[in-house]
């Protein structure tokens, strides 16, 4: 894998076929649409140097308690509408008091009735209860980044650890929720820790890795870092596909800026899900844009978050649902 990451540039075209290939194999051609809101911004205790919304640094962010139920029910009819199918209620906390959970499990009662979209959710640091107690209301994933490999950690975060991450990676699994992991590419992690990046993800068997693309946030103590190149962010999303085969590959925050023109090419290195609309803190394109370019590339929407994806089997085999079925692919292990 180190080799694919090193890859000369007049070879990076047969890596991107090639993760393309294993993309349509293990998952089908459907991109799946999902948008987020940030429900509750900035003054967040903890110190990630990537990250805006830590009371930590003079980034200038808004700040705002959780929104009201009117504004989070907006944002889900403005997702449905857009034509995503999940909706991420995402919190900036160290992890969810029981006020704060209390209203979440509220929106996420809202949302389901109010316009049947899955819910995930992003609240930091879980403990079993709360784990058990948003698996109960119905949402589907939870979403915890590891966000840098395990020997870059802690230098991006002092106050909590990476052991702590995949912790709360565990126990949103062990709840029965299905597990949203990835992180951040271009923190000044090597090539070789890239690699290992992705397969320590690959470890937690996450159903979606959102892939970011460090887009420096004035003020943080990566405010000056330079972004890595559009081709670099391609290698890194098709090696990704390669160790990560079946899961929803989501291009993220930073896809506008560090992939420009080439976004396209990204959803042909690998990646087979799309955050639409805004980011956290930074804007996206439209989400009209993201669907055009869809069309143009002949990738249909995926209907919902289990449609058309392989199922892995007590042998260790993925196997496409029965309507689709074509062939099955054992699995390969690194
Ligand atoms: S990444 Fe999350 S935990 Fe870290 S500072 Fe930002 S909001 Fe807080």
């Amino acid at each position: 894998m180190l080799a694919i990451a090193n890859l000369p540039l007049d070879e990076l075209i047969d890596l991107i076929a090639l993760a393309h290939r294993v993309r349509l194999a293990y998952c089908g051609n459907e991109v799946e649409l999902e948008s987020l809101i940030n429900a509750k911004s900035g003054a967040c205790p903890e110190d990630c140097a990537f990250c805006s919304q830590s009371v930590k640094f003079d980034t200038g962010v808004e700040v705002y308690a959780f929104l009201d139920l009117d504004e989070v029910l907006d944002a889900a009819r403005a997702t449905k509408d857009a034509g995503a199918t999940q909706f991420c209620i995402v919190v900036a906390v160290r992890g969810p008091s029981e006020r704060l959970l209390a209203k979440v499990i509220e929106a996420v009662n809202a949302v389901h009735a109010e316009t049947g979209l899955e819910v995930a959710c992003s609240l930091g640091l879980l403990t079993p209860e709360h784990a058990a107690r948003l698996a109960a209301a119905g949402v589907r994933r939870y979403n915890h980044n590891l966000e840098a490999p395990r020997a870059v950690f802690p230098q991006i975060c002092t106050t909590h650890s990476w052991e702590d991450r995949v912790a709360t990676a565990q126990i949103a699994i062990d709840a029965g929720m299905e597990l949203c992991c990835g992180g951040i590419i271009g923190m000044g992690e090597t090539l070789e820790q890239r690699v290992d990046f992705a397969f320590e993800l690959a470890a937690l068997n996450p159903a979606e890795v959102p892939i970011n693309l460090l887009d420096p946030r004035p003020g943080t103590p990566m405010g000056d870092l330079e972004p890595i190149s559009a081709r670099e962010a391609l290698q890194a999303i098709a090696l990704f596909r390669l160790v990560l085969p079946s899961a929803w590959l989501r291009l993220a925050g930073g896809r506008e800026r560090i992939l420009g023109e080439l976004q396209g090419m990204g959803l042909l290195a690998g990646a087979n899900a799309l955050i639409v609309g805004n980011y956290l803190t930074t804007g996206g394109r439209s989400a009209d844009e993201d669907i055009a370019l869809l069309d143009a590339l002949g990738m249909p929407v995926a209907d919902g978050p289990g449609e058309g994806r392989f199922v892995i089997d007590a042998t260790g085999t993925y196997k496409l649902p029965a309507k689709q079925a074509r062939s099955s692919i054992p699995v390969t292990t690194a």
